[in-house]
C-alpha cells in the first residue's frame, strides 16, 4: 500500500478548528463587517501581544507588509538595500517596487541566512537598510546585523514571513530591527484563508504613518496626507486569523517536534539535516536537507506518494526578471551551491510519525 504524504495539508489544520472559525465567518457575513472592523483591531492588538511588540498593524499580504515597511522608513528612488538572494522571490521585488534597488550578500552554509560578514563590503553611502529574511523558519544572526546597522545608521527591515515565532536568544523576531514584516498566506506558520500580512514596530511614529499608508495615506475621514493604497487586511481574514493564532504557539510545537522525529529517523542516511543554532529558536516553517542528486531524488519520492518542493531552484540574482541588475553565475557561490541541492521534505504540524517512518523507508530505497 502506497502511504501518501502531502506537502502540506490545510484541511487536516481546518478540521481541528472548524467549528470556531465557521461560527467566525458566519458572525462577519451575518454583521457585513467587512472592512476595517473591530476584528482587525483585536487582531492587530493580539498580534502585536504575541511578538511583545507595541504596535501591529494588519496590511494586504507579506510582501505589501515589505513595501509599506521600506516606503514608511522614506526609502525609495536613489536608495539600495541589502538583502539576500536564496529567498521568496518578494523580498526582492518589494525593494524594486518601493523604487530602490535590491543588493544581493552571500548566505552561511549552516543556516541558510545571510553571511554577516559579507554585509559591511557592500556599504557605502546610498545603503539605506538590510533586510534580513529569517529563512525556512530560522532567525538570522540578529546581534550581528544590528551591531553592523548600528554602526553605519542603517534600518533594518526583517524579513519574518517565514518565522511567526521564531526567538533570537529569547526575543521573537519581528521585533529586534525597525519594523518587521510576516505573511499571512495559507501555507505560512499562521496562515489566512487568503492573502494577508502584518507590519510590527515599537515606534509610535512608524505605527502612525504605516496604519494610514496601508489604507490611501488616510488619517482622518477625507485627508491624506501621504500616497498610500489599498493594502488592508480584511476583516474576515483578522476574525479568522484571530482564532488560529491561539493555536500558533503549539502549531510552532508540533513542527519542532516532527523536525526532532525527521532527525531521528534520517540521521543515519546521506542526507544533510538543518541544524537548529544555538540561542535560535527555529519554527521550521520548512524542513530543508541537502541531498546528491537532488532532482533524481525528488522524482523518485513522488512515484511514492511523498510529496517535496524546492526553496528555491533559482537564486534571485540569477532570475531573468532581474537580470537587469548584471549579477552572473558564481557571484554568490553558496547561494547557487545551496540552489542546487536543497529538498524541502513535507512539513506542517499535523504529520505524523507514521508519515515520517514512511519517508524514511522510501529515502533508503531511494538513496539505496
Ligand atoms: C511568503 C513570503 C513573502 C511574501 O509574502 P506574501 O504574503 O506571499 O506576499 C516574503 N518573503 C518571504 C521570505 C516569504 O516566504
Amino acid at each position: 500500500m502506497i502511504v501518501k504524504v502531502p506537502f502540506v495539508d490545510l484541511k487536516a489544520q481546518y478540521d481541528q478548528i472548524k467549528s470556531e472559525v465557521d461560527e467566525k465567518i458566519s458572525w462577519i457575513l451575518e454583521n457585513t463587517a467587512v472592512s476595517l472592523g473591530q476584528d482587525l483591531r483585536d487582531f492587530e492588538e493580539e498580534f502585536a501581544v504575541f511578538c511583545n511588540e507595541k504596535y501591529s498593524v494588519g496590511v494586504s499580504s507579506g510582501t505589501d507588509a515589505l513595501i509599506i515597511a521600506l516606503r514608511t522608513l522614506n526609502i525609495g528612488p536613489g536608495d539600495e538595500v541589502i538583502t539576500v538572494s536564496n529567498t521568496f522571490i518578494a523580498t526582492a521585488e518589494a525593494i524594486s517596487l518601493a523604487g530602490a534597488v535590491p543588493v544581493f550578500v552571500d548566505i552561511n552554509n549552516d543556516d541558510f541566512n545571510i553571511d554577516t560578514s559579507l554585509i559591511e563590503d557592500k556599504i557605502n553611502e546610498k545603503k539605506k537598510a538590510i533586510i534580513p529574511v529569517h529563512l525556512f523558519g530560522q532567525p538570522a544572526n540578529m546581534e550581528k546585523i544590528s551591531d553592523i546597522a548600528v554602526k553605519h545608521g542603517l534600518f533594518i527591515i526583517e524579513d519574518a514571513c517565514q518565522a511567526h515565532g521564531a526567538e533570537f536568544i529569547g526575543k521573537k523576531v519581528g521585533t529586534l530591527g525597525n519594523i518587521g514584516a510576516f505573511s499571512f498566506y495559507p501555507g505560512k506558520n499562521l496562515g489566512a484563508y487568503g492573502d494577508g500580512g502584518a507590519v510590527v514596530t515599537n515606534n509610535e511614529e512608524l505605527y502612525r504613518k504605516m496604519l494610514s499608508m496601508r489604507s490611501h495615506g488616510e488619517v482622518e475621514k477625507g485627508r491624506h496626507d501621504i500616497i498610500g493604497s489599498t493594502n488592508r487586511l480584511d476583516n474576515l481574514q483578522a476574525a479568522i486569523l484571530r482564532v488560529k493564532l491561539k493555536y500558533l504557539e503549539s502549531w510552532n510545537e508540533s513542527r519542532r517536534n516532527n523536525a526532532m522525529l525527521y532527525r531521528k529517523y534520517l540521521e543515519d542516511l546521506e542526507l544533510e539535516l538543518p541544524e537548529e543554532i544555538e540561542d535560535r529558536k527555529h519554527v521550521y516553517h520548512l524542513y530543508v536537507v541537502k541531498v546528491k542528486n537532488r532532482d533524481m531524488v525528488r522524482e523518485k519520492l513522488f512515484e511514492r506518494g511523498i510529496a517535496t518542493g524546492i526553496h528555491y531552484p533559482v537564486p534571485i540574482h540569477l532570475q531573468p526578471a532581474y537580470g537587469f541588475l548584471g549579477y552572473k553565475k558564481g557571484d554568490l557561490p553558496v547561494a547557487e551551491e545551496t540552489s542546487d541541492s536543497v529538498l524541502s521534505l513535507p512539513m506542517f504540524p499535523e504529520l505524523t510519525e507514521e508519515q515520517i517512518k514512511h519517508i524514511r523507508s522510501s529515502l533508503i530505497e531511494v538513496l539505496g
